[in-house]
Parts: C-alpha cells; sequence; structure tokens
C-alpha cells in the first residue's frame, strides 16, 4: 500500500520509558528523523511513572529521580519532541503505521524505515481462589497509582506474592504514612545466604533493598517469609484472605486491598522483530527482556545502533554489557526469592478458581474441556470455553491457560491463545473515521 502518511519518519519508538526514550536519543544522535510515541498523557513508563495533575512525587530527590531527569535532558539535547496520548496500533510490511492520537480524537498515520517497539513488561499475576474478587488489585498496579497520584489508596493494604517488589511497594505505603498490613512472601531471603553473598556484587541494588526494608520495618509492617495465600473471601463488606505458613499453619488477615504480584515477563507484543521489505522491527527494554530499569536503558540504547546499521545496509548484532549484568542480577534475585514451598502450582487449584478474569472463566470448565473425550485445541478453548477472549485478549490469561493445559495434558502442544495481529489496542471506529475524514478534506 503506498499512500502519503501525515507525518513521516526514520524511525518510529513505541513507548516512552527508560528503553525507548534511550533508543530515540541515540537514534536522534546518529542524525536520522525519529518520532517517539507515548501511549499516557507523560513520558515514564513503569519504573520512571510521573506525578500527575500537580501531585507531589513520592521519592523526591531519590537516585530513580535524578535518573530520570538525566534521560529527559538527554532527549531534549538530541531535539525530540515526544508525542504523548499516542497509542501505537500497528505497521504493516511497507512501513505504514498507525497512531491512535487520544487527545485528538483520530488516528495518524506514519511512513517509517524502522520501529523500534519498547513497550514494557506484564505483571505476573498467578490465580488464586476469590483473586477476582473487588478490592484485590496488583501491587505493580497500585504503585503506578501512587506513583501518579502522590497519595495512598484508602482503606488497608495487604501484599501478597513473591520478589522484590512487594517490598518497594510497602515501603512507599510506609512512606506515605499508610503502612501494609502485612506482605506475605512465598520465598525467604534470610534463609538464603549463598544468594545474599552473591548480591554483594550489587552495591547499588544492596543500598535501595536495605532502605525499602529498613522503612517497612520502622512502620511496622511485618514481613511473613515463607507464607502463601490460600483464599480470598469477603466478609462484612472487608476482604479475608487465609495464610498459609512454611509449617502449614493458617491465619487470616482482612484488609481492604489485597495487591497481587509474582514478578514480571516480557510482553511478546503482537508485532515480532522482523527485517524485511525495508522494514525494520526491534523490540527494546523489557519488552524483549524483563531485566529491570538500567538493563532497560542500555538494551535501548543498543537497540538504536542495531537500527541504524540494519538501515545502513550492514550486519549488527546487539551489544550491551549491561544486559549480561543485569541477567545476573536477576538470577541472584531468583534464588534469593526462590519459594520455599512447592504449592502444586495451577493443578492444585480448586476448580470454583477463576483463571480468566475477564471472562469470569474458571479452572474447571478448562479442566473439563481438557478431558473431553475428542482432544480440543487452542481454537475451541478461545472460541467454546471464552478463555482469552475478553478486553485482554489473553495477555494476562494466557500463559496460566497454557500452563494448565500442559499439567492437565502434558503430552499436548503449546496454546497459542493470543495472535500476531493488529490493531495492537481497540481503537474508537470514529478515530479511524476522522482519518479518513481529514484525508478527504
Ligand atoms: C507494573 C510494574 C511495576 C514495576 N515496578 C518496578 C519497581 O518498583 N522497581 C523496579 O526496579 N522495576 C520495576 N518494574 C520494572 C521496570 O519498570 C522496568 O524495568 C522499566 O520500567 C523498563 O523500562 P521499559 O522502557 O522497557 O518499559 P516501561 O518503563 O514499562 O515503558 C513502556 C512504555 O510503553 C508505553 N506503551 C505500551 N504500549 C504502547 C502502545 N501501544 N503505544 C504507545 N505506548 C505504549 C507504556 O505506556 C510505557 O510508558 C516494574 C514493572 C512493571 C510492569
Amino acid at each position: 500500500m503506498d499512500r502519503p502518511a501525515d507525518i513521516v519518519c526514520d524511525a518510529l519508538v513505541v513507548g516512552g520509558g527508560a528503553a525507548g526514550v534511550a533508543a530515540a536519543v541515540e537514534l536522534c544522535r546518529a542524525g536520522l528523523n525519529v518520532e517517539l510515541v507515548e501511549q499516557r498523557p507523560a513520558l515514564g513508563g513503569a519504573y520512571y511513572r510521573q506525578p500527575a495533575g500537580g501531585a507531589t512525587a513520592t521519592r523526591p530527590g531519590s537516585r530513580r529521580a535524578r535518573q530520570w531527569s538525566r534521560l529527559l535532558d538527554e532527549l531534549r539535547g538530541a531535539g525530540v519532541t515526544p508525542r504523548e496520548c499516542h497509542v501505537f496500533l500497528g505497521v504493516d510490511t511497507h512501513g505504514l503505521a498507525l497512531l491512535d492520537d487520544r487527545k485528538g480524537g483520530r488516528v495518524r498515520t506514519v511512513r517509517t524505515r524502522a520501529v523500534i517497539v519498547a513497550v514494557g513488561a506484564v505483571e505476573r499475576v498467578l490465580p488464586r481462589p476469590g483473586w477476582q474478587l473487588e478490592g484485590v488489585v496488583t501491587a505493580g498496579g497500585l504503585q503506578m497509582l501512587i506513583k501518579e497520584s502522590g497519595e495512598a489508596p484508602t482503606g488497608s493494604v495487604l501484599i501478597v506474592g513473591n520478589g522484590p517488589l512487594t517490598v518497594a511497594l510497602a515501603a512507599d505505603l510506609a512512606r506515605l504514612g499508610r503502612p501494609a498490613v502485612a506482605v506475605i512472601e512465598a520465598g525467604d531471603p534470610m534463609t538464603r545466604p549463598s544468594a545474599a553473598l552473591r548480591m554483594a556484587a550489587f552495591p547499588g541494588l544492596v543500598a535501595e533493598a536495605a532502605a525499602d526494608l529498613t522503612r517497612m520495618h520502622a512502620a511496622g509492617t511485618p514481613w511473613l517469609r515463607g507464607s502463601r495465600l490460600t483464599t480470598i473471601t469477603r466478609e462484612d463488606g472487608r476482604l479475608l484472605a487465609s495464610i498459609e505458613d512454611r509449617n502449614g499453619a493458617s491465619r487470616q488477615i482482612r484488609a481492604d486491598i489485597v495487591a497481587l504480584h509474582d514478578g514480571i515477563r516480557p510482553n511478546h507484543f503482537g508485532l515480532p522483530p522482523t527485517t524485511r521489505d525495508g522494514l525494520v522491527v526491534l523490540h527494546a527494554g523489557d519488552c524483549r527482556e524483563a531485566l529491570g530499569v538500567s538493563s532497560a536503558e542500555a538494551d535501548g540504547r543498543a537497540a538504536a545502533r542495531e537500527a541504524v546499521a540494519l538501515l545502513s545496509g550492514a550486519a549488527a548484532q546487539r551489544h550491551a554489557p549491561e544486559v549480561t549484568r543485569q541477567r545476573r542480577v536477576q538470577a541472584v534475585l531468583a534464588s534469593l526469592f526462590r519459594p520455599i514451598r512447592d504449592d502444586g502450582g495451577l493443578a492444585a487449584l480448586p476448580d470454583e478458581t477463576v483463571l480468566c478474569r475477564c471472562e469470569g472463566r474458571t479452572v474447571g470448565q478448562l479442566r473439563a474441556m481438557l478431558t473431553e473425550p475428542d482432544p480440543v485445541g487452542a481454537r475451541e478453548i478461545k472460541l467454546n470455553g471464552r478463555f482469552g477472549m475478553g478486553p485482554c485478549q489473553g495477555r494476562f490469561c494466557a500463559d496460566n491457560v497454557q500452563a494448565l493445559v500442559s499439567a492437565v495434558r502434558p503430552a499436548s502442544q503449546t496454546v497459542p491463545l493470543s495472535r500476531d495481529r493488529w490493531p495492537a489496542r481497540p481503537v474508537l471506529i470514529s478515530a479511524l473515521a476522522a482519518e479518513e475524514e481529514a484525508r478527504e478534506e
């Protein structure tokens, strides 16, 4: 398709987090004409999420704040003017991309030679009985809300899951004078001395973790390690979480909000990397490999160098020593926070547990499909079972559905519940029509 576009550039960078901003800076420095688009009203991404509407920052003057202002200075110095409130919808094989301009209320077309996809990671949350109840949120989502509003949510918060982000959230709540009721942690870093020793090679991270732990303890938030949440119910208008410790002893904790978190994972965005027909598509940052913010920045810069080389017809290989370093950090963190007990995973969940939150489909409904005499495939699971058919289109539930399919039918093949197709995000018909009208004028 060859049609005039609203915007013409050498490279389109999608996502205004650490990876996208760093990529845009490097592409500009290499002399390319760059467009940087971000779906939200402000740049920042997940880690550097900015306060909105005059709210105050939760960690002013911190290392995080300094790093972000350095990146923004670089962006300004390179002369990039980002387009905020612009959602990338997709690109055809000839380099014609569509952006949903949410402020302008219309879709815009971009003609480009390269796309760097830097859309960030997806938070991993495992299903638990009762996790569909109102008041159950993700810890990462709650953290974003706090960063944007500068305020703690109304009501008491119980944080449940695995990994360092739960402690970071507890520290943020303590900072705001609203300490969490408790942090329930599946692992127990205190019983992993060799992993703790290996952490000493990363003093910046140790200092940050120590500061968060100190703040959490000072605020009186208990850190219940080696424990897991078995069910959430609602009683007298509040959530009641049943917790089991490493010895199998149970207790119940009441809260208004339960924040769940089981790590973050890459985002296999429905646009695979490619170099074809003169169009270069590369992934960068946490959406490619979820290794944290400094790796994301380094990977963004390396992806930009790779794109520049590919556009000039040269062979290219991604090279970023910081990415290798952060892979080591993540490996150490994984052993430090390794869950104390094997709880049987998804296969051990009771039938009534909701698996697909968008459509309210349960573990039992999937099990029933999988034990039918005629084997069902991905198509039936999706179309008849309605798994992965809601607004998230499998982005959050596909991994869990796949894990349960593999547990019930170990010999079965992968179930690709989400498809590589665009628009990558829902778009209003009126915004599409506005693009046609603008073209006809
Ligand atoms: C929920 C969550 C919480 C986290 N909390 C922490 C933490 O406390 N500490 C820590 O060290 N790390 C944290 N991380 C990891 C950290 O955020 C990342 O390492 C870092 O932000 C990665 O940078 P990035 O640029 O790759 O992605 P991100 O920072 O996630 O940026 C991606 C950007 O792409 C934009 N985007 C997505 N899709 C589109 C589209 N279609 N069109 C336009 N724009 C789009 C998003 O709005 C976002 O701004 C968290 C990650 C998540 C997912």
